[in-house]
């Protein structure tokens, strides 16, 4: 295997964000994903031929950076608009108006075509979970992957790491790593992160009842509920009003306290049926019977303790970078900061010259 000058741990909106702007300056980079998929939690699923956000839900940019980018997308038509009926639900489980506070962007084919089309142009590795990481010498990375489909165990090689993962995920790859300062100094930040965890009901309807229902506004237009802790929900929403389908698709993610019993059983079916129920007395009664669904856990799905730092660095001796969305509270907006500074500082650690700002080397 070719020695790489980077290679970069997750395709996630951190991980290409770095990838692309390093290659765009000239670094020989390639990208390791476990997933078939590209973008990471900004993820779709298909099911019945039909896309389904079943990750983050739709982007609300924040920063200047991430409006740009946004923008960008606005452009090249990967998002549009979204204007749903907001509610939320208290902690009796009640309805109430609850509009936005700010434009809200949805994408028509599915939110995992924004990590496609960040991931264009840069060598991505898909499928290949990496299972460890060890300093060959002093300037050397080998990183060890497993191929998700047949079990190969593959090695690749690179001056310099990124690991663009959720913290938890960087600590196990961390442990092993010898204690030297820097390297203890990365492990005691990325301990201190904390994730809350989701379970995620994608449901497909054919029809909507008339019975009356909680739920103020017409069933087939945009709506979305955020949840309230003491119910079993953090948001649920009309994800097929965000496109052009047949049918009503609903996304219900769990709040993280009904989600916690479940992270390690093996069948999630009865965890999917109370979902759905629930849905359907809070929220309408169509909710509980849907044609089908399917359910995913998502053992890191928001920040809950973020780090201090958008990036970590260990510069000695060979450089590593961990980033991600635990650098902040802002998810994607996060996401795309600790991308974009990991990559300044691994040139910072190679050359004088900065690299040019943003987006320059995005898009
Ligand atoms: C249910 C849910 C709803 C959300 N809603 C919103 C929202 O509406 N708005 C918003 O801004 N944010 C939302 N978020 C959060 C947002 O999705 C994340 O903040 C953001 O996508 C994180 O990007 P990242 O690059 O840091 O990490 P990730 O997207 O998690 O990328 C990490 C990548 O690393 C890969 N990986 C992990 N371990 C390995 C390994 N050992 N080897 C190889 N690859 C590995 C993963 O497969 C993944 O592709 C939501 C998240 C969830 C789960």
């Amino acid at each position: 295997m070719t020695l790489q000058d980077v290679a970069v741990v997750g395709a996630g909106l951190a991980g290409l964000v770095c990838a692309r702007r390093l290659q765009q300056a000239g670094y020989a980079v390639t990208v390791l994903e476990k997933s078939r998929g590209l973008g990471g939690r900004m993820a779709t699923r298909r099911i019945d031929g039909s896309p389904l956000d079943h990750g983050a839900r739709y982007v609300q940019p924040q920063s200047s950076q991430f409006q740009a980018l946004t923008q960008h997308w606005l452009d090249q038509q990967l998002l549009t608009p979204w204007q749903p009926h907001t509610y939320r639900l208290d902690l009796i489980g009640q309805l109430h108006p609850n509009p936005l506070t700010a434009p809200c962007y949805v994408a028509p084919a599915g939110m995992s075509a924004l990590g496609k089309a960040l991931a264009t142009g840069l060598t991505v590795h898909r499928q290949q979970r990496v299972t460890a990481i060890a300093l060959e010498s002093d300037t050397t990375w080998t990183i060890t992957t497993t191929r998700t489909d047949d079990g190969t165990a593959l090695t690749h090689d690179a001056k310099t790491l990124v690991l663009a993962l959720p913290a938890p995920q960087i600590a196990d790859l961390l442990a092993p790593l010898p204690e030297i300062e820097e390297i203890a100094e990365m492990k005691r930040a990325i301990a201190a992160v904390t994730y809350a965890p989701c379970l995620t009901v994608m449901a497909q309807y054919t029809s909507t009842s008339q019975a009356p229902a909680p739920l103020p506004c017409p069933p087939t237009e945009p709506w979305m509920v955020e949840g309230h802790v003491e119910t079993p929900f953090f948001w649920v929403g009309l994800d097929s009003s965000k496109r052009q389908v047949p049918g009503l698709n609903v996304v219900l993610h769990s709040s993280d306290r009904f989600a916690e019993p479940w992270l390690d059983a093996p069948n999630l079916q009865p965890a999917g049926e109370a979902l759905l129920a629930q849905a359907g007395k809070l929220i309408a009664p169509w909710l509980a019977h849907p044609d089908r669904w399917q359910i995913h856990r998502w053992r890191y799905a928001r920040v809950e303790t973020p780090g201090r730092d958008r990036i970590l660095i260990s510069s000695t001796p060979a450089p590593l970078v961990a980033g991600g969305d635990w650098g902040g509270d802002r998810q994607l907006d996060t996401a795309l900061e600790s991308g974009w500074a990991a990559a300044a500082a691994i040139q910072a650690h190679f050359s004088d010259n900065p690299l040019p700002d943003f987006p320059i080397g995005l898009f």
